[in-house]
């Protein structure tokens, strides 16, 4: 059996134990054992990455653009290759694994130019002679905790800024998806990393609580909202600047005016698109009284229409969920809105598919309220549920009724109810006309309230979380 190793201060290094990965479509198919690192390992690769980050801060912003830049080549050439395994590690269909990987492409690609392009301000100061030059410098080392449900687009997502802006990074990615990660660092070390500059810590969450909180000057995290707190805590407490992007329980708004075949497909998309596993999945469907049947029977008959399967069979929409676990909490969910009055009208069933996964139908339940907990916590799961609104108002005020606020959509043909929606509701992603999820790489995301914490990712504005500023006053 070979075990693939973790690259700490530029060397491949066993651990002390192993996992193995499984495919969620069929999980007699083993993805690869890979190393884990322990606590004492993670803490190793913070000490390398502090070790490399004054000599690649010192580089030439060319030398740090080219990095990123050969690895966008490799990863947009490699990608139905690499997007096989996204998919086979996954859960995701086939081109839903190879657009994610052109993503993290894109990604690196966009960083390649802001690695050149970031500067600062030069003003004058309001003293006579005296001249303010604010300029920026990098945190230093940064650790970055990842997900399984979108592997190699959110490992870019951090890696990429924070490189581009003269940072050392740990990644420790989600022990769902350790193929994916070990891939990227392949590519990144083929493409001239240098020693120490990243280091990939496969590992157990809980040894990275700490390992990883302590030493290094900044935490960017994406996952749970629980674990999400517990590390804000630990940060804080060890003044690490800290980034987190949570959960979602995210309305689509359909109102009495929306164009009905726009308001089914972008919650068909929005709620069940890669079996319901993104942040920005709408889970709440709340539906203005003249509407609600006609869009609940045609969003029925189109959920009816898909085809969930092997995520690598040609022609299937939505694949499994990621493992055992997800799909008996979204089973749960399913009790629970059964025993709090709602109604399950569609799919929920689970699906033998022709391989041992984890396939569910994609479920949809009505006749809920805002405050059951179905509408209150959040599934991860092909799940969504209807609520009844009267009018406009009870609509937004409904959509905002949640402790989240990542993504928040409405589908209506009023520039009144767009327009005033996108000014006032309480998130930090507005769609209109639009499914919730599906983003572009080169502007800010994240949400509100529980949602999110700390500066925005991507886009230039990724550069806040990565840098201090610098305020320089010049005399002359
Ligand atoms: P999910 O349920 O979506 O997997 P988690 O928050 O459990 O969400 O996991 C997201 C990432 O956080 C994973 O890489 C996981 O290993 C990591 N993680 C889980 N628990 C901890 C912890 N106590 N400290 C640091 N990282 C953790």
């Amino acid at each position: 059996m070979t075990v693939k190793p973790n690259l700490i201060g530029g060397e491949w290094r066993e651990g002390s134990s192993a996992i193995e990965s499984i495919n969620p479509s069929d999980t007699r198919e083993s993805i690869g054992h890979y190393a884990l690192a322990d606590a004492a390992q993670m803490r190793e690769a913070v000490v390398a990455a502090r070790a490399a980050q004054p000599a690649w801060s010192a580089t030439t912003t060319q030398v740090r653009s080219d990095l990123l830049l050969k690895t966008s080549i490799e990863l947009a050439v490699r990608k139905e290759e690499i997007g096989e395994l996204v998919s086979r590690e996954a859960g995701k269909t086939r081109a839903e694994g190879i657009g994610e990987v052109l993503r993290a492409s894109q990604i690196f690609q966009f960083f390649a130019g802001e690695a050149v392009r970031y500067g600062g301000e030069n003003l004058p100061s309001v003293r006579p002679n005296i001249n303010v030059q604010i300029s920026r410098d990098p945190v230093g080392v940064v650790a970055l905790i990842t997900p399984w449900n979108f592997p190699i687009a959110i490992a870019a997502w951090k890696l990429a800024p924070a490189l581009a802006f003269g940072n050392t990074a740990v990644l420790k990615p989600s022990e769902e998806t350790p193929g994916v990660a070990w891939e990227l660092f392949r590519v990144l070390e083929r493409n001239g990393l240098p020693a120490g500059v990243a280091n990939l810590v496969n590992g157990r969450g809980a040894d990275a609580g700490e390992a990883l909180v302590e030493g290094v000057d900044a935490l960017s995290f994406t996952g749970s909202v629980r674990t999400g707190r517990g590390l804000a805590q630990s940060a804080i407490a060890n003044m690490v600047r800290v980034q987190l992007e949570m959960g979602g329980k995210n309305p689509l708004v359909v109102l009495d005016d929306a164009d009905l075949g726009v308001a089914v497909e972008s919650a068909l998309n929005g709620s069940f698109f890669s079996a319901g596993q993104r942040c920005t999945a709408s889970s709440r469907l709340i539906v203005t009284a003249a509407i609600h049947d006609r869009f609940v029977d045609a969003l029925r008959k189109r959920m009816r229409s898909l085809k969930i399967g092997h995520a690598l069979t040609a022609g299937t929409d939505i694949g499994p969920l990621i493992n055992q676990r997800q799909l008996d909490t979204v089973q749960g969910y399913l009790q629970t809105g059964r025993d709090e009055g709602a109604e399950l009208v569609e799919g929920g069933q689970l699906l033998q598919a022709g391989t041992p996964g984890f396939f569910m139908q994609p479920a949809l339940m009505t006749e809920t309220s805002n405050s059951m907990r179905i509408n209150r916590e959040e599934v991860f799961g092909p799940f969504a549920t209807v609520i009844r609104a009267a009018d406009y108002d009870e609509a937004l005020a409904l959509a905002d009724d949640t402790e989240y606020g990542l993504s928040a959509g409405i589908c209506t043909t009023s520039h009144k109810y767009a327009s005033h929606f996108r000014q006032h509701v309480k998130s930090g992603l507005a769609m209109i006309n639009l499914p919730t999820a599906g983003l572009d790489y080169h502007v800010p995301f994240g949400g509100t309230k529980a949602s999110s914490y700390g500066q925005r990712e991507q886009g230039t504005y990724a550069v806040d979380f990565y840098t201090n500023s610098k305020t320089a006053y010049v005399g002359y």
